[in-house]
């Protein structure tokens, strides 16, 4: 569906309890809405384009990130009554490298992030949600390409544009579970290389934020280097890669209707971890159609400020090159707790807004 998030009209489908609304899109944004909706007594019809949920990631493993947040992710997640049976691994020790191959120690008391696989099977994020939605009665319609909404809803349907793609390989693997990233423009330029293994199944990709044209040469420049550092050991690889759009938009209407996750531009500017605002805006669009409050006031004044800031953070990030990515891994290093040093790189910008100007001004 073709919305602008940007040119909506509020307070026009409010829903009287018997009416249904329907929700545009299963994936973690969409299905949060219908569960909060159908928990609040409602009825929900979700139309999902794809055969399955998670269709577009295919066992893709991916962070449900735990540092934007004071709050843990899992605790957010059942405090909103939205299902945590899945497979979350806890990121507490990783490894970062920078382009001249030496590692940095990534730790943290607390998760930094929890690796889940995304996709239609038992044990995946969205296989939990849509499972609790079905629970609660949600009817979800599978193959159903929505073009519109005549009546109440909430319009879920993901990324519209390319911002940042995240190219690489599913497979098999013997390797041990963990999390090692690289910081190299050779590899993900202005992004960063990843590469994920959980019980015996791993994901390595490479997040580029610019010159989405020469993806395959970066891909396999990003398998070559993780095979040397870490011995990356792939069986049965299968190629995957997805898109990413992020902007924060005026308003999270459209036509009088809520916009949630990808779709609004809800999204991690920095590294492009979208789910947890997916699943945020998701419960906070329900809850205001239900209660008839302002839903630009519930998620501007939870994510508007940490998604703004990684818009800053971004507009850095894209001038440090190599020398500036070992700066970081440097830093998060001496920090003695990565989890501590992104949440204060998501916390406040006000420095760092500054700095901007004066940086793009030194590349133009
Ligand atoms: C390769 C890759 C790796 C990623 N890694 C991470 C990560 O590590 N951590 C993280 O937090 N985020 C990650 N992200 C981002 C994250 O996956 C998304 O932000 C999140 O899935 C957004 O959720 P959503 O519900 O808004 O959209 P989606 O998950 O895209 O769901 C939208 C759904 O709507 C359906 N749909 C579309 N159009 C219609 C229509 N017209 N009618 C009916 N249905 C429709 C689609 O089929 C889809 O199922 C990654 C993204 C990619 C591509």
């Amino acid at each position: 569906m073709d919305v602008d998030p940007g040119s909506g009209m509020k307070d026009v489908f409010a829903p009287d309890e018997s009416t249904p609304i329907e929700v545009v899109g299963a994936g973690p944004a969409g299905l949060a809405a219908a569960i909060t909706l159908a928990r609040g007594g409602r009825r929900v019809v979700v139309h999902e384009a794809q055969r399955e949920v998670g269709h577009r990631f295919r066992r893709d493993l991916q962070g449900l990130e735990n540092w934007s947040s004071a709050r843990d992710i899992l605790d957010q997640m059942r405090e909103a009554g939205l299902s945590t049976g899945f497979d979350a691994m806890p990121c507490t020790h990783g490894v970062g490298f920078d382009a001249w191959d030496r590692a940095y120690p990534l730790k943290s008391s607390r998760p930094l992030c929890y690796l889940v696989e995304r996709g239609p099977r038992p044990g995946s994020l969205d296989r939990a949600l849509l499972d609790q939605a079905l629970a609660l009665g949600v009817e979800v319609r599978f193959g159903s390409r929505k073009q519109g909404l005549s009546g109440p809803g909430i319009l879920a349907s993901g990324p519209r544009m390319a911002d940042a793609i995240a190219v690489g390989y599913h497979f098999d693997s013997p390797m041990p579970d963990g999390f090692r990233v690289i910081l190299d423009e050779s590899l993900a330029p202005g992004g960063y290389a990843y590469l994920l293994t959980v019980g015996g199944r791993g994901t390595v990709k490479s997040c580029m934020f610019r010159d989405f044209g020469r993806q395959r040469l970066y891909v396999e420049r990003t398998v070559e280097r993780f095979r040397r550092l870490v011995g990356l050991d792939m069986l049965s690889p299968r190629f995957h890669g997805g898109v990413g759009n992020f902007f924060v938009p005026a308003t999270g209407y459209h036509d009088g209707h809520p916009v949630v996750g990808e779709q609004a531009g809800f999204q991690d500017a920095f590294g492009g971890f979208g789910m947890r605002y997916a699943m945020l805006s998701g419960v906070m669009a329900a809850e205001s159609l239900m209660d008839g409050t302002d839903y630009d006031a519930s998620w501007q004044g939870e994510m508007k400020r940490p998604m703004q800031t990684a818009h800053v953070n971004r507009a850095i990030y894209n001038h440090l090159g190599n020398r500036g990515y070992r700066w970081l891994l440097r830093g998060q290093a001496w920090s003695g707790d990565t989890r501590a040093f992104f949440g204060w790189l998501y916390r406040s910008a006000r420095v760092r807004r500054l700095i901007v100007p004066w940086m793009q001004g030194r590349r133009a």
